[in-house]
């Protein structure tokens, strides 16, 4: 009996030396690997990774194609949009009201962008949006700079 023990404690403890050693064989190769493989970071802001295509950044709004209707605001479950009138020089132009985004509330979960019935309110790959100043978060829904 007390054999019989000797021996089942004796293999399991083979066993687990085996198993200790693959573990550190395997560690080894990986931190080898590892020695030879490009970094996977970048000296950012020189060098910068590609941004997949299907990211989420900052929104893209088409107002001549936008018919006000008023779904992105009321579907988007932070209040991150607001629809407001445009500024008075655009008003004959676009009488109507249009989506302002605070990109300070937004959480990027593109509901607006799915809902819109025109295409007009999409997410771009644009995500160098940290700040220090809070009161650069809005986006109008009117860039001058964009209108002739
Ligand atoms: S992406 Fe989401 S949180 Fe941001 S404005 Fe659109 S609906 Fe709101
Ligand atoms: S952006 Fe789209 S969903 Fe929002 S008001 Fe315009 S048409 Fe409607």
């Amino acid at each position: 009996m007390f054999l019989q023990f000797i021996g089942a404690y004796t293999s399991a403890l083979q066993m687990l030396i085996g198993e200790m050693m693959k573990m550190k064989l395997g560690i080894i190769s990986e931190v080898f690997k590892n020695l030879f493989k490009r970094p996977m970071t970048v000296l950012f802001p020189e060098e910068r990774i590609e941004i997949p295509e299907r990211n989420r950044g900052e929104h893209k709004f088409d107002i001549d194609t936008c018919i006000s209707c008023g779904s992105c605001a009321k579907i988007c479950p932070n209040k991150a949009i607001k629809m407001v009138e445009a500024p008075p020089e655009f008003k004959e132009k676009y009488p109507k009201t249009y989506p302002q985004v605070d990109l300070g509330k937004c959480c990027f979960c593109a509901l607006c962008e799915d809902i819109c019935p025109k295409g007009s309110l999409t997410l771009t790959t644009y995500v160098f949006l940290a700040t220090f100043d809070k009161d650069t978060t809005m986006r109008n829904p009117i860039n001058v700079e964009q209108i002739d």
